[in-house]
């Protein structure tokens, strides 16, 4: 099975701050990230579409202690965001220190930028990851 929207693909685009998903010809769910199938329905036919970007914290985590290779930004906080088509999927958030985050963040507005992540000893090299900002 061919695969429509690749990881490498999704990561280029991601460093020009476009978010890519697929959109299911059968019920027009978006999947983001990339998998081969609709998260809804499963079915295949899917086609590429650039979303807005923006969406809502639904939670968050603060990680004091990094994986291996990330120490150095610890501690640093991980959201959850509902994009406004749909998905959700989880980025680093910026502009706040990490030691005040608290349940004031969920339902934040937020708008898609990216960070670029260098590789380590589990990965296949850099790849941008979506680093969020809240908006007003
Ligand atoms: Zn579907």
């Amino acid at each position: 099975m061919e695969q429509i929207l690749n990881f490498q693909t999704y990561s280029n685009a991601l460093k020009k701050n476009k978010l890519l998903g697929l959109r299911c010809a059968g019920c027009s769910t978006i999947t983001c990230p990339p998998k081969m199938t609709c998260q809804a329905c499963a079915k295949t036919d899917l086609s590429v579409v650039e979303m807005s970007g923006t969406g809502k914290i639904v939670t968050f985590t603060t990680t004091y202690v990094a994986p291996m290779g990330r120490e150095v930004e610890a501690p640093y906080v991980i959201v959850m965001v509902e994009l406004d088509e749909g998905p959700w999927i989880a980025g680093n958030l910026s502009g706040i220190d990490p030691v005040e985050a608290d349940m004031r963040l969920i339902d934040r507005r937020v708008r898609l930028g990216h960070k670029v992540f260098p590789g380590d000893r589990y990965s296949s090299g850099e790849a941008a990851r979506p680093l969020f900002s809240l908006l007003h």
